[in-house]
């Protein structure tokens, strides 16, 4: 049982302030929909949970288990079993995939897989996202799809096991079918029970596959409504026009 939980996260990107309070509490098992339109702030929250150094968390805490995340370098945020997927994920010329997940694998579990073992989770990961075993000899996100390069994440998600896993942006660039095999992908992942995930998105049609347990909206930098599986289809009808504009005149 892990519980992610942000007390109060203010944010700044150089003296913007970005973030101007938000709480959020993710525990094991369940799935959190961040929901908002662009420049709400929603990749913002993801990056500065994930430490990025851009991100300066002004106030407010984040623990894992009770741990401070804030404290930690990006490293051991992983390690302590924070999982994030970026909306753009960079390239890493020469190095193949295959290499990339071991190494993951390695930092998170603090020892490296026996290679022997290593390539049989590669495999069954790869054969239940439908992936080309030639993938696998791929330069990491170098020249990938956007089916690919979600596809990678989820796999990543498989090998890795966080205890929250954060996917911003999971669904942006999808087709259908590369939609519902990542959703499949997520919905393997979760059943388990044993992860919280935080699914970061600005449309609602990855909700009809991956359905949230709970719904957060964002509008300029704060959670302004929440609710359960049936505010992402208000918001399907409605769009954030009217957060937007009481965000605006809160200001
Ligand atoms: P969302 O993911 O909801 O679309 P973001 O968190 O990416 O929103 O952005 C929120 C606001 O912060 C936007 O106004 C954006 O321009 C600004 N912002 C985010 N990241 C940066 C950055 N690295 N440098 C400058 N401004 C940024
Ligand atoms: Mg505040
Ligand atoms: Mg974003």
């Amino acid at each position: 049982m892990s519980t992610l939980e942000i007390r109060d996260l203010h944010v700044a990107v150089g003296d913007k302030e970005i973030l101007r309070g938000v709480d959020l509490t993710v525990r094991s098992g369940e799935t959190h929909a961040i929901m908002g339109p662009n420049g709400s702030g929603k990749s913002t929250l993801a990056y500065a949970v994930a430490g990025h150094p851009k991100y300066t968390v002004t106030s407010g805490t984040v623990l894992l288990d009770g741990e401070d995340l804030l404290e930690m370098s990006v490293d051991e945020r992983a390690r302590a079993g924070l999982f994030l997927a970026m909306q753009y994920p960079v390239e890493v010329p020469g190095v193949s995939v295959s290499n990339f997940l071991r190494s993951a694998i390695t930092a998170v579990r603090g020892e490296a897989p026996k290679l022997r073992d290593f390539a049989k989770e590669l495999k069954s990961g790869m054969d239940a996202l439908s992936i080309d075993p030639a993938f696998a000899q791929r330069n990491t996100n170098e020249g990938f799809s956007g089916g690919e390069k979600k596809r990678h994440e989820i796999l990543q998600l498989e090998l890795l096991k966080p205890k929250i896993a954060v996917l911003d942006e999971t669904d942006s660039g999808l087709d259908v079918d590369a939609l519902r095999v990542v959703s499949e992908g997520i919905n393997r992942f979760r059943a388990s029970g044993d992860t919280g995930v935080l699914l970061i998105t600005h449309y609602t049609r990855i909700l009809r596959y991956v359905k949230p347990d709970f719904v957060h909206v964002f509008a300029g930098g704060r959670v302004v409504e929440e609710g359960g599986p049936e505010l992402a289809d208000k918001l399907e009808n409605e769009g954030y026009e009217a957060y937007v504009r009481d965000a605006r005149k809160a200001d």
